[in-house]
């Protein structure tokens, strides 16, 4: 299965330990190694596919050359390189388009030895008086193969032996054998083994990268996981566990908005703790902020509708916010949440239970109301009301007896 990055903390470790150390990619856990593989497959799929088909067209071309050095050599040329190297091309092309890591590796690494090795053998048995360039040729292809090939660097080594000893292979078995070919395949082998110190000093360099890559993606989303917990903080009351009043006068401003445009019904309910003064006076403030804490779970657990929020607001008050509810729903909620809080009595230092209640000012938006402020000021003076009225009350906006409105009579009746 392909690791996901972020999705475990061993795999994360893994990858900062492996970043520190340095360590070389022969000595990464397979884990890595599979991040690895994934995260290059498709990049190297189309380098492959790209490479082969400059190897493919270059095959081709070099018939141009086996075309100068006569006519046995054309013909040599055009069946080894149209029977053997051209479908070789063809096949490292399709399996980088098609393969997988394994095929696109092995089609690769076959064109390379095929290609110089016919280039050899030519040069070396049948136009020999071109030996020179055929072999040079051949070194040419070899070095370029091994700069810019997407291989690890083992199967490149592995590669350039291969083609090196095809080359050889190739010499021995010259019916004569002059110092001249000799010279050029130390040369050509020279070559080879020389161009490999390229990969392999860029191979380190871009391991490193891919971990410090890593490494740099884990400690982003480390930072932005760090900052979504300290956003859902700052969004808490401390004490009760509530949204916060900031909190809610975001939502409350989206809300007020939303209500605006589709016309629906936008309620404020503000709630004040009774005679808590005297409460936190007679029982401590730790009795005070336990019975902060579960007024704030008895409110939670009645308004907990769709389009219902409560949140403290400060000290001792909290504020819902009902949305898409009328007049009669609002004042039943707020009533029964009153009611909830008088019939949850909270303990006391000396364990006795104590009775606390709540005063409420419920107020609805209207179509004159150009801002959230405007409705709350009106749950507040409704508040203010509940508590002249002597308090554990629900109050209306606008009504000084809290009774409901009287009907709308329509102007036609
Ligand atoms: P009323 O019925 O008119 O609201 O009277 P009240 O005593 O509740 O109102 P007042 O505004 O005079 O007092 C509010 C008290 O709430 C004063 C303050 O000590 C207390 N209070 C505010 N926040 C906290 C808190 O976080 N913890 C505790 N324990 N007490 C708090
Ligand atoms: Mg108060
Ligand atoms: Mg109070």
């Amino acid at each position: 299965m392909r690791p996901e990055l972020g999705l475990s903390d061993d795999l994360d470790e893994e990858i900062e330990r492996a970043a520190e150390t340095g360590l070389r990619f022969g000595a990464w856990p397979e884990s890595i190694k599979t991040l690895w593989r994934a995260q290059k497959f498709h990049r190297r799929r189309r380098e492959l596919a790209f490479i082969n088909a400059i190897g493919l067209a270059w095959c081709v071309a070099c018939l141009a050359l086996d075309y100068t050095a006569g006519s046995q050599v054309f013909s040599a040329g055009l069946a080894l390189r149209l029977g053997l190297v051209a479908p070789l091309y063809l096949l490292a092309i399709g399996a980088a388009f098609f393969g997988g890591w394994r095929a696109q590796r092995w089609t690769t690494i076959a064109a390379v030895p095929a290609f110089a090795g016919v280039a050899g053998y030519l040069g070396m048995h049948v136009a020999t008086e071109q030996v020179q360039e055929y072999v040079m040729a051949s070194a040419l292809l070899l070095a370029m193969a091994i700069v810019i090939l997407p291989l690890r660097v083992p199967w490149l080594a592995f590669m350039a032996a291969g083609s090196v000893a095809v080359l050889w292979a190739i010499w021995a078995t010259m019916p004569v054998r002059g110092d001249a070919e000799f010279a050029l395949l130390c040369f050509t082998s020279g070559i080879a083994f020389a161009s490999l110190i390229l990969p392999l000093r860029t191979a380190r360099l871009k391991d490193q990268n891919f971990l410090f890559a890593l490494r740099a993606q884990i400690v982003s989303r480390r930072l932005m996981e760090a900052n979504d917990q300290l956003r859902a903080l700052s969004d808490r009351d401390d004490l009760t566990g509530l949204p916060n009043r900031r909190y809610l006068e975001r939502v409350f401003d989206d809300a007020f908005q939303a209500s605006v445009r589709d016309g629906h019904d936008l309620a404020v309910i503000m709630i004040d703790v009774d005679h808590f003064k005297k409460f936190n006076d007679t029982h401590g403030h730790v009795a005070g902020d336990r019975t902060l804490t579960s007024v704030a779970r008895t409110l939670e657990q009645t308004i907990t509708g769709p389009g219902q929020m409560i949140a403290r607001y400060g000290g001792e008050e909290f504020i819902a916010i009902v949305e898409g509810a009328d007049e009669k729903t609002v004042l039943g909620l707020a009533e029964r949440a009153r009611q909830a809080v008088a019939d949850r009595p909270v303990s006391t230092r000396s364990r006795k239970r104590v009775t606390v209640t709540v005063s409420m000012g419920v107020s609805l938006r209207r179509e004159v109301d150009l801002s959230p402020t405007a409705i709350i000021e009106r749950a507040d003076a409704a508040l203010y009301e509940a508590k002249r009225a002597g308090r554990n009350l629900v109050r209306l906006a606008g009504r000084k007896n809290g009774k409901p409105p009287a009907p709308v009579v329509p102007e036609s009746a």
